[in-house]
C-alpha cells in the first residue's frame, strides 16, 4: 500500500513519493524559545514525531530536522524584562522545551538547528537574492521582492491583489519604503540594547522566514527536501515566503510535501501565547499522565480543529486506560501460562504459519458489496492500522484499530491460552501502540505501583487493628480484578 498526504501546495491526497529510494528528508518548524511550551505548540511536535515513527516503520531512513527560533522580538523583550541576555533566556528555554518533549515521548530531532548558530547561512542566501534582483536594501533592512516572483502566492492560494489592498490600508506599519505591501523583511537594523551580527547591509539580523529556508537544507544535505511541516498558521506567511526565498535562489523546488496541522483550540477559540488562553506543556503534565495527552492528540486527524477539553482528556485517559490493563492482563496471562507453545487452533487466529511467521495475504474485493475480504485472524488489526496510517496520517482510525485490537485480545487470550499466544498478542499491542509513540506496557510502574500502595495501606490497618479498614481495602482491589492471598511471605497478589 502506498502512503498518501494532503499536500498544501496542490490542495489533493498524493503518493507519497522520497526523492531518493528509502530515504525521507523532513523539516518541522520548531517553537521560539520565551516561554514553556504550551499543548498548542505540542500538537506539531507529536503529530510529525508520529508521521517520522511511521516513515521508521516502514522502513524508511528518515533525517528529521526540528529548529529552535532562538532570536525574535519577543525573546529580547523577555529577556530584558528578566535582565538576563537574550541568548540565557532562549538556551534555559530551550532544555525545558526538550524536557517536555521527553516526557510526551517525543524523539529529539537528528537535528535541532539554533537559528543564532546559522546566520552565516542566512547571510549568503539574501545576499544571493540581492545579487538575483530578488531582494532590494534601503536604509539597511533588506526586503524581498515579492513581484519579481511569478510563483508566490503558490502555497497559500491566496489572491495576491486582495491582500495588497489588504496590507495598503494598514500604512502603519512602518514599512512605507517597501516597493510592494507583500515585501517582506530578509535582514533588519539593529535597535539599541539587541543582539546583533556584521552583515554587507550593516549591522542587524536575519528575519524569521530566512532561518528555515537555511537550517532545513544545511541538515538535510538537500536543495530539494521531501517533507516540510508545521501548524497551519505557518502557510501564510511564513512558508510561503520560505518557498519564494529559496526556489528565487536555487531555480528548484523546495519541498515536495506540504503538511500542516490544525489548530488545537481551548473554549473554541486557538490557543496561542499572545492571546494567553493556553495550557503549557507542564500543567497539564501535573493533572495528567503525558501519554493521555499524546493519546488525545492523536485520537483526531491532524487536519481538524481539535478543541481541548478536562472532558476528553479524561475519555482519553480512559481509553488508554484500556489498552494499559488488557496488556497488564496479558503480563499475568505470560506469568501464568500452563503450557508454552502455540496450539494449532492459536496459530489460525494469529494468522502465522508453523514457524510462528505472520503469512502474507492479498485483500480482495467482494463484487458484490465492494467490501474488502480480509483474512478474519490477528492479522486483520496491523491492516487496518496501516491503512489508516497510509491515508494521510489517519491516527484516529489507527487508534481504533488497536481498540478492535484489545478486543480480539480480551476475548481470545484466556487462563489457559499458551505463553506464546499471549506473548504474541501483547507484541502486536505494543507494537502498534509504540507507532503512535504510546507506552502501553506499564506493568513495572504505574499499575503495579498503586496496587503495593494499597496493599501497604491494608498492612498498616490490619496492625492497627482496623480491620474494617482492611477489608474494605481487600474489597476494592477485588472489584478491580485484584485478588490478594495472605501467605507466610506476606500479602500476594494476582489478578482474576
Ligand atoms: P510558535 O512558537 O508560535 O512559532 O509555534 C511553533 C509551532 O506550533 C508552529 O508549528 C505553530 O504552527 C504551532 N502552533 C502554535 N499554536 C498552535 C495551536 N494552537 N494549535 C496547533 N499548532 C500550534
Ligand atoms: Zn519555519
Amino acid at each position: 500500500m502506498a502512503i498518501r498526504f494532503y499536500n498544501t501546495l496542490t490542495k489533493t491526497k498524493e503518493e507519497f513519493r522520497p526523492i531518493t529510494p528509502g530515504k525521507v528528508t523532513m523539516y518541522v518548524c520548531g517553537p521560539t524559545v520565551y516561554n514553556l511550551i504550551h499543548i498548542g505548540n505540542a500538537r506539531p511536535m507529536i503529530v510529525f514525531d508520529t508521521l517520522r515513527r511511521y516513515l521508521t516503520y516502514k522502513g524508511y531512513d528518515v533525517n528529521y530536522v526540528s529548529n529552535f527560533t532562538d532570536v525574535d522580538d519577543k525573546i529580547i523583550q523577555r529577556a530584558n524584562e528578566e535582565g538576563v541576555t537574550a541568548a540565557e533566556l532562549s538556551q534555559r528555554y530551550i532544555m525545558e522545551t526538550k524536557k517536555d518533549m521527553a516526557a510526551m515521548n517525543v524523539l529529539p530531532a537528528t537535528t535541532h538547528p539554533l537559528a543564532t548558530q546559522e546566520i552565516d547561512g542566512m547571510i549568503r542566501l539574501i545576499k544571493d537574492l540581492e545579487e538575483k534582483g530578488f531582494a532590494y536594501n534601503v536604509n539597511g533592512t533588506v526586503y524581498f521582492r515579492t513581484r519579481k516572483d511569478p510563483s508566490y502566492g503558490k502555497l497559500s492560494h491566496k489572491n495576491l491583489d486582495d491582500l495588497r489592498s489588504g496590507f495598503r490600508d494598514l500604512k502603519v506599519t512602518g514599512e512605507a519604503e517597501k516597493e510592494d505591501p507583500l515585501d517582506f523583511v530578509l535582514w533588519k537594523p539593529k535597535k539599541e540594547g539587541e543582539p546583533f551580527w556584521k552583515s554587507p547591509w550593516g549591522d542587524g539580523r536575519p528575519g524569521w522566514h530566512t532561518e528555515c529556508c537555511v537550517m532545513s537544507r544545511k541538515y538535510l544535505h538537500a536543495t530539494t527536501i521531501d517533507i516540510h511541516a508545521g501548524g497551519e498558521d505557518l502557510i501564510f506567511p511564513h512558508h510561503e515566503n520560505e518557498i519564494a526565498q529559496v526556489e528565487c535562489s536555487t531555480g528548484q523546488e523546495f519541498a515536495h510535501y506540504w503538511l500542516h496541522n490544525a489548530f488545537l483550540n481551548i473554549d473554541n477559540v486557538k490557543m496561542s501565547k499572545s492571546l494567553g488562553n493556553f495550557k503549557t506543556v507542564r500543567e497539564v503534565g501535573e493533572h495528567y499522565d503525558l501519554q493521555v495527552l499524546r493519546f488525545f492528540m492523536l485520537s483526531a486527524h491532524y487536519r481538524r480543529v481539535l478543541n481541548f477539553s478536562a472532558d476528553i482528556m479524561n475519555s482519553a485517559k480512559a481509553s488508554l486506560g484500556r489498552i494499559r490493563t488488557a496488556v497488564s492482563t496479558l503480563n499475568d496471562r505470560i506469568a501464568n501460562a500452563p503450557a508454552d507453545a502455540l496450539t494449532d487452533a492459536e496459530r489460525e487466529k494469529l494468522g502465522v504459519d508453523k514457524n510462528g511467521k505472520r503469512m502474507d495475504f492479498t485483500v480482495t474485493t467482494d463484487p458484490e458489496t465492494g467490501a474488502e475480504c480480509i483474512p478474519q485472524d490477528m492479522r486483520q488489526y496491523r491492516y487496518e492500522f496501516e491503512k489508516a496510517m497510509d491515508d494521510d496520517l489517519n491516527t484516529a482510525d489507527a487508534e481504533t484499530a488497536i481498540f478492535n485490537l484489545v478486543k480480539f485480545a480480551n476475548v481470545e487470550v484466556k487462563p489457559d491460552s499458551s505463553r506464546a499466544f499471549a506473548e504474541a498478542v501483547k507484541k502486536e499491542i505494543t507494537d502498534l501502540s509504540g507507532i503512535l509513540g504510546l507506552i502501553v506496557d506499564v506493568k513495572e510502574e504505574n499499575l503495579d505501583e498503586e496496587i503495593e500502595k494499597k496493599i501497604a495501606e491494608r498492612n498498616a490497618a490490619r496492625k492497627a487493628k482496623d480491620f474494617a479498614r482492611a477489608d474494605a481495602i481487600r474489597d476494592e482491589l477485588l472489584a478491580k480484578g485484584i485478588v490478594l492471598k495472605d501467605t507466610r511471605e506476606g500479602v500476594r497478589w494476582e489478578r482474576k
